[in-house]
């Protein structure tokens, strides 16, 4: 089979083969296919793409091309959620403590930050000794113990996406349906859990810029996942503006932490209700998804959850002092206040460039090998809808380094649009089983 014929066929829009998906996904894994060819092919599937036949194969080669978790030995319900990435996306840490005290198993394998989105391991290793580098032994008893555990996805785990995935972020096939549903269930399916909750964002800072497309991404990978046996489910929520105020790393940490003690931004912790009552009611806790909304927020009210997180970071030799004490957490010498030049309400944030920001000041990184400050990023002071006077503060910026401030500036500024407030609407999530 040579590999120019499968991507001519799929370059001329053709139906492939199962062996010739898996031929092309596992032989690239084992370096028998070079990056020109995969790229070229990944370039046929973004403009021709894959229907759900083909994507279900791609999905199941990826997870062929390497180990599986064995959660066998963990007994209970084992739910996990996955984010389609964000700006100020830190709902794992509010999420996982929440499910895991009320007896759920929440074994949850998390990614880095790459290009304006962040990554959850980025932003836990921002507490003083936290180790996400957990051997899987150690991480099943972890999750047996305290009944959850976040750490990175292990090397053996889907190799073909983590090659996939470098390659589609600089030959601009990262925003392809098919592409990205199999890149995120591949990892799902692997990592075992009976339920996923997949929340997919749409909007300005998201890679889905449109509700259809976003449905058609929740709808693809729900069926991927009943289809290889996994009860799945997704939410469509809102990334046309950061979520909660805090963008970068420790401050992430930091703004997780008040949430958790009942003094987080509204926007996000009913966004971590609103996530934990879904699963709640998939995991078949309650009978509706109000009730189990409801529990979540007790959970958080009793203090139970932050207490869940704090066993976690015990667990996972971080420093637990930062709870009651966030200034133990790596924190910027340089604070500026970005202000308005205009008076106005906010109708328009480009949120992408936020995280263009906040990575710029170091807390992201550009290619894969970069490393990132914790410290530094982004306060956003003014969102949607909100009134600003001119000299007011838009958005706070943490720096370390005060030559980059100016640039962050610029992409802050550049991100409002001020304009007439009947051009809004409020977002509601919708909920797709
Ligand atoms: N997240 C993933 O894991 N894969 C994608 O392709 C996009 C977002």
């Amino acid at each position: 089979m040579r590999t120019q014929d499968i991507i001519a066929a799929k370059r001329d829009g053709q139906e492939l083969a199962e062996d010739q998906i898996r031929n092309l996904i596992l032989n690239y894994t084992i370096g028998r296919i070079p990056d020109y060819q995969m790229s070229a092919f990944l370039m046929a599937v973004y403009l021709k793409g894959l229907n759900f036949r083909e994507t279900s194969i791609f999905t199941q080669a990826m997870v062929d091309s390497g180990a599986t978790l064995d959660l066998s030995s963990v007994s209970g319900t084992k739910v996990d959620k996955h984010s389609t990435g964000g700006v100020g996306d830190k709902t794992t840490l509010v999420v996982v403590p929440i499910l895991a005290a009320r007896g759920l198993k929440a074994p949850k394998m998390s990614g880095r930050g790459l290009g304006f989105t962040g990554g959850t391991l980025d932003k836990l290793e921002s507490i003083p000794g936290f180790n996400t580098a957990l051997p899987v032994e150690r991480f099943v008893n972890q999750v047996k113990r305290i009944g959850a555990a976040i750490a990175g996805q292990t090397a053996d785990i889907v190799p073909a996406d983590k090659k996939i995935y470098a390659l589609r972020d600089v030959t601009a096939t990262v925003e392809s349906i098919p592409l990205i549903a199999a890149s995120v269930m591949s990892k799902k399916i692997a990592c075992a859990s009976d339920i996923i909750l997949l929340d997919v964002k749409v909007g300005s800072g998201a890679f889905m810029h449109d509700i259809g497309q976003a449905r058609e991404l929740a709808r693809t990978m729900i069926a991927i996942g009943r289809n290889l046996g996994r009860k799945t489910g997704a939410v469509i929520t809102d990334m046309n503006q950061p979520l909660g105020k805090a963008v970068g790393n420790a401050l992430e940490v930091r703004e997780a932490i008040d949430t958790l003690q009942g003094l987080g931004p509204v926007d996000f912790t009913n966004l971590c209700v609103q996530l934990s009552g879904i699963m709640l009611y998939m995991a078949a806790q309650c009978k509706s998804v109000d009730e189990g909304r409801d529990i979540a927020r007790a959970t958080l009210d009793t203090g139970a959850a932050l207490e869940k997180f704090t066993e976690i970071v015990q667990a996972q030799d971080g420093d637990p002092r930062i709870i009651d004490d966030p200034s133990l957490l790596p924190a910027a010498n340089h604070i500026y206040t970005v202000t308005s030049l205009d008076s106005g309400v906010v109708t328009g944030m480009d949120t992408a460039r936020i995280g263009v920001a906040a990575s710029v000041l170091g807390a992201g990184r550009e290619k894969k090998e970069d490393g990132i400050d914790p410290a530094v990023g982004v306060i956003i002071e003014k969102k949607l809808g909100n009134r600003v006077e001119k000299g007011e503060a838009l958005a706070v910026i943490n720096a370390n380094n005060p030559a980059l401030i100016s640039q962050a500036e610029f992409h802050i500024r550049e991100s409002y649009a001020f304009g007439d407030p009947a051009e809004l609407s409020p977002f509601v999530p919708e909920i797709i089983f």
